[in-house]
């Protein structure tokens, strides 16, 4: 018997003829029971609705014995119904009966059909019900019928959720919600222990209007969405939209790949034709596609099903102008974010006073969002994979950025145990604040000097509160990220006065503009490169295109009137490029007195050392500048030709190497010969242990993540300095992968906390 590919259009009709009758729930239930069971010419449609208590129960039944609705009740995992209401997937069988889950009941009187067909009835990702259609003879399914099954399924689903069933639905989310709690290890991206309720950076969407009143209508609803879809993805890839990660960019080709995928489009536009508007069409395809990466075994292909997922949420808020990311919405207290992937600007979109964490399925530890975290001081996990899936918005969550462990759904005890742990953390705050005036030396009398990394406004009242003696890196291009535009002279000015004035004669070390591989600026287009940590980045960029870091410098020096004024140059890859920019600031000195302009009080000019071609030339060099500073995040990264943001990487090299370490002494070696001060700036410095290993290797100045003033002095003031380099001399002549666990056992055998 063949299916009419007009079947699931009349059904649908006849639902929404249904639906607008002024009947009570079960009447309800009981004539769509009929009409499938006509529609689809199954002796029997069954409904069952998912009860507190994980519980499938029989709300109505054309064909099965009417005194078994509200009788018969399978468990989750019980009976076919419970195999599908456990796995949400669907079952399309000839012979029921002989199936291993099959189970008997008797008073549905079913034991006279044979072929069975199962749908799982969706909402916001868990089942809610389950649909079936029996037949007595043994007969496989078409393709066509399972379809129309399952689409049926979608409407009851609204049908469930939003009539009287409602609190039923209602009842069952809160009840599987409460019951599933899950335990998820992530890296650690920023320190901080936080209780809030998940919060999705890009909202789910809720469709409400699923049946088409005029399919040719939503034909063309659907045409023009793909086609803005389209113009999107491209806009995405040309990187004018583009403010995430680099590694975003495998991700955006697939996109773009499935964007322009026939089949895909194809599969929407016939589940338009069989009755559904454009959004329910797309959840109804959506749907599939889940259920699909469910059953994949294949992590590469579940993360291809991911994109294309995300290519649906994509397409759905173009149908239904729902909001792109949940910073334009309204926040609820205490949230915490969770995303796949995020860019630093995205995440300073959200309003910080309401934040209390940030999860990402991707994301490592250098990446640019995990500093904007820890700069706004709020705890970040990356690499929480598969979370999206176990969480909706409102999930109650923990996030201890401290090991990278998320619960979701916490019991009342780990509850109550966190909430102890962030009074504990809270506490140790207050220990290190009392150490804010005690003088930064170790046991052998040496004095360190202790700076923050900064890149925001915010950021400088850390300066005061840590106690930390200046500021070691000003990244300015986070001021540039969050612009829409690029800052004129007037705002960048005003900018680096508010900074230099917070700063209350504290130096301050301004980086020139740092942009390119993983930072880029939303009104910058910027070429597409293989490779772009290698490309045209950054000091490259900004000695092309001179108008740029003229501008920067100009505003600095204008901005530094009265102050005591430090430049830096990232990225500097040999003394030439140095040289070029320095001539770019004595061509706007001269430019400024010119024009009757005053100078700093001083000026003072260093370089990253960030590239690993640079410690060959440090002779050359160190005689030309004023100070350098490691950015051990890129020196790292190069060093070991290791992409500091590919999270497949994270914790592959370790900077705690006797070849990390090595490269630095050397470059601590060469500053001290040449007499000028060298310091580092990289995450590393921030961690107590790391910290403690960069001060054996003779390094004296660090600049830091704020959070980590307090627990880098506690450490440094119970260091021997000068015993840790002879512990550590012979170590980094050894062909060890790491020393870590060296210096971890003369930290505990020295009393230092790390
Ligand atoms: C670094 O590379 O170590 C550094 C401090 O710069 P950024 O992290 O901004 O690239
Ligand atoms: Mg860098």
């Amino acid at each position: 018997m063949a299916y009419s590919a007009l079947g699931p259009r009349v059904l649908l009709r006849r639902l929404r003829e249904v639906m607008a009758e002024p009947d009570t729930a079960q009447k309800r239930l009981d004539k769509i029971a009929t009409l499938i069971a006509s529609n689809m010419v199954a002796e029997v449609c069954s409904i069952y609705v998912m009860r507190p208590g994980q519980v499938l129960e029989l709300y109505a039944t054309e064909g099965l014995k009417r005194a078994a609705v509200h009788k018969s009740k399978l468990k989750v995992g019980e009976g076919l119904v419970g195999l599908i209401g456990d796995q949400a997937i669907g079952l399309n069988l000839a012979d029921a009966q002989n199936h291993p889950s099959f189970k008997y009941l008797p008073e549905t009187g079913e034991e006279i059909y044979h072929s069975f067909l199962g749908s799982p009835i969706m909402r916001g990702g868990t089942v809610i019900g389950v649909l079936v259609v029996q037949n007595r003879t043994r007969r496989h399914y078409s393709d066509e019928e399972e379809e129309a099954l399952q689409t049926t399924a979608m409407v009851l689903a609204e049908v469930i959720a939003s009539g009287e069933l409602r609190e039923v639905a209602r009842e069952v989310a809160a009840d599987v919600a409460h019951m599933r709690s899950h335990h998820l290890r992530g890296e650690s991206l920023a320190e901080g222990i936080a209780l809030g309720h998940v919060v999705l950076h890009e909202p789910r969407v809720a469709v409400h209007n699923l049946i088409a009143e005029s399919i040719p209508l939503e034909k063309k609803r659907l045409d023009e969405a793909v086609q803005q879809l389209h113009l999107q993805v491209d806009q995405l890839l040309d990187g004018t939209e583009s403010l995430r990660g680099a590694d975003y960019s495998d991700v955006l080709e697939t996109i773009r790949m499935f964007a322009h995928d026939k089949g895909w489009v194809n599969r929407l536009g016939e589940a338009v034709d069989t009755g559904l508007t454009a959004e329910a069409a797309v959840e109804r395809v959506q749907n599939d596609n889940r259920a699909r990466m469910m059953r994949t075994p294949d992590p590469y292909l579940r993360e291809r099903m991911h994109d294309l997922d995300d290519l649906s949420n994509r397409l759905m808020r173009i149908l239904t102008g729902a909001v792109a990311t949940a910073s334009r919405g309204d926040l609820p207290a205490n949230a915490i974010i969770v995303s796949r992937n995020m860019g630093p600007a995205e995440l300073l979109d959200y309003d910080r006073n309401k934040i209390r964490g940030v999860i990402l399925e991707e994301g490592g530890k250098t990446s640019h969002v995990a500093i904007v975290a820890r700069a706004l001081g709020i705890p970040a996990v990356g690499q929480a994979t598969g979370l999206i899936d176990l969480v909706d918005t409102g999930s109650p969550i923990v996030i201890d950025g401290n090991t990278g462990e998320l619960f979701v759904r916490p019991s009342q005890d780990l509850q109550k145990s966190y909430a102890e742990k962030v009074r504990f953390y809270a506490r140790k705050q207050a220990q290190y604040a009392v150490l804010r005036d005690v003088p930064a030396v170790t046991k052998d009398g040496v004095k360190i000097n202790l700076n923050i990394n900064a890149g925001l406004i915010v950021d400088l009242p850390h300066l005061h509160d840590s106690g930390a003696d200046g500021v070691g890196l000003y990244r300015t291009e986070l001021h540039f990220m969050m612009a829409s535009r690029f800052p004129r002279l007037t705002s960048q000015v005003r900018h680096y006065k508010a900074i230099l004035d917070q700063a209350n004669g504290k130096p301050v070390v301004f980086r020139t503009l740092d942009i390119g591989a993983d930072k880029s600026l939303p009104y910058l287009r910027q070429p597409r490169e293989d490779n772009p940590a290698l490309g045209w980045r950054s000091i490259r960029m900004a000695l092309d295109r001179p108008a740029l870091l003229r501008l920067q410098v100009r505003s600095l020096l204008i901005a530094g009137q009265g102050h005591d004024l430090k430049i830096m140059f990232p990225m500097i890859a040999d003394v030439d490029e140095y040289l070029r920019a320095r001539d770019i600031v004595e061509l706007e000195k001269a430019y400024l007195l010119a024009r009757g302009h005053e100078l700093p009080k001083s000026l003072q000019l260093g370089v990253m050392i960030e590239i690993p071609a640079l410690i060959w030339q440090l002779d050359q060099l160190l005689p030309l500048i004023d100070f350098a500073s490691v950015g051990s995040n890129d020196l790292v990264q190069f060093l070991f030709a290791s992409d500091r943001g590919n999270p497949k990487l994270t914790g592959r090299y370790d900077p705690l190497s006797p070849a990390a370490l090595g490269a630095m002494r050397l470059i601590v070696e060469k500053a001290k010969a040449h007499n000028k001060p060298v310091t580092l700036c990289g995450e590393l410095g921030g961690r107590p242990l790391e910290a403690m290993g960069l001060l054996g290797i003779g390094l004296i100045s660090v600049s830091m993540v704020p959070s980590g003033i307090g627990p880098v002095k506690a450490m440094l003031l119970e260091l021997d300095q000068a015993k840790l380099w002879s512990f550590m001399a012979p170590l980094l002549k050894s062909p060890a992968h790491s020393i870590r666990g060296d210096l971890l056992e003369f930290a505990q055998r020295n009393g230092v906390p790390v």
